[in-house]
């Protein structure tokens, strides 16, 4: 039995020796590197931090390294540009990928995208064949579902990050609007992970109270709004780059759920077979993460709006899928 599916207590005894958990994070970009961060100074596993700019990988994963006395935490944190160091992963968080450059069509960026997920995912089904794979890089919904067909793994054991981040956003929205404390907001955010997201404001509450309760409808339609554009409007003020503080923290939540067995309800991307009567691709939906990756798939029905907004996200995430001509 790979040690990921044993009960997890901090750290594993194997063959005598303690283990830590293994983390290995594909891209020492921003989100990659935010990601390594966050997880070494939880302290909570050890992390390879991999890209093809060996340097990169290796500098930075150094440089947090040279905190973790600081943050007192025992992890080990390494960079390399040889996915042989990545072996024997629990979880793979894939954040490679090129940003959209000028003269680039949407379907390029896709193209190329998919090709690293191509490259990175037939590398973890050598070295880490009993891993979670976690899919960041964008467009999320479409590599995560690259990533399962070249991986082959159950499809509970491929999950896109998306709709944590876009309901942390809901949230931080919806906390600023009423002045109370983001940690006192519970937000549901479905649908793909783009401009055609299903924010879902009767499930959004304060404390148990429904956001419906609280605020008027154009407010909520503002807030939603705001949802919607949260990349954009950080690309906007960024000039260059994009977010990666909330979309790191977010893969961390969800490999956190993972290891440590936690059974979080959280939106997440997930390969549907029929639930919400979709089948065949990835979409955000709620599901419980435990150790196992995706242990259920958590359906409701939708009313008809919603439900046209989710069929609408579905199509446009399909239209991406059908374009890669993956097998
Ligand atoms: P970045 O450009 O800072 O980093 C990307 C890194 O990937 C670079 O260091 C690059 O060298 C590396 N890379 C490229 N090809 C590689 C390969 N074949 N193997 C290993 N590494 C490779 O970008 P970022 O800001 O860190 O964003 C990373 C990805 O995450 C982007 O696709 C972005 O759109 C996506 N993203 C998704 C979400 C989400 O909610 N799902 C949120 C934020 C960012």
């Amino acid at each position: 039995m790979h040690r990921f599916f044993l009960p997890f207590s901090f750290f594993i005894i194997y063959n005598n020796i303690p283990m830590s958990p293994k983390i290995s994070v594909i891209g020492a970009g921003n989100v990659g590197a935010t990601t390594a961060e966050l997880i070494a100074r939880d302290g909570f596993a050890d992390v390879v931090l991999f890209d093809v700019h060996e340097g990169i990988a290796k500098g930075k994963a150094l440089d947090i390294a040279e905190a973790c006395p600081l943050w007192n935490s025992p992890v080990s944190v390494s960079g390399t540009a040889t996915f042989d160091d990545t072996a024997g992963s629990d979880i793979i968080i894939i954040t490679a990928g090129f940003p959209r450059k000028p003269g680039m069509s949407r379907d390029d960026l896709l193209h190329a995208n998919a090709d690293v997920i191509k490259e990175v995912t037939e590398g973890t089904v050598r070295h880490s064949p009993g891993s979670v794979i976690i899919v960041v890089t964008n467009p999320m919904d479409v590599m995560a579902y690259t990533a399962l067909r070249v991986s082959r793994f159950e499809s509970r054991r491929v999950i896109g990050m998306g709709g944590v981040l876009d309901s942390s956003r809901f949230r931080t929205f919806v906390a600023m609007e009423l002045g109370v404390s983001p940690q006192d907001v519970e937000a549901l955010v479905l649908g793909g992970h783009g401009d055609q997201m299903v924010p879902m404001p009767r499930f959004t509450t304060v404390k148990g109270i429904p956001i419906t309760e609280l605020l008027g409808a154009k407010t909520i339609s503002r807030i939603i709004e705001r949802t919607r554009n949260g990349g954009a409007e950080i690309v906007a003020l960024l000039k260059t780059g994009s977010a990666y503080y909330a979309p790191a923290a977010s893969s961390v939540q969800m490999a956190k759920a993972i290891l440590f067995d936690e059974k979080r309800l959280l939106p997440c991307s997930a390969y549907l077979d029929g639930e919400y009567g979709v089948a065949g691709i990835f979409v955000g939906v709620p599901v419980v993460l435990g150790g196992s990756g995706i242990e259920k798939i958590v359906a409701f029905e939708l009313t008809d709006e919603e439900r046209s907004m989710f069929d609408r996200s579905v199509s446009a995430v399909r239209t991406m899928i059908d374009t890669l001509k993956l097998p």
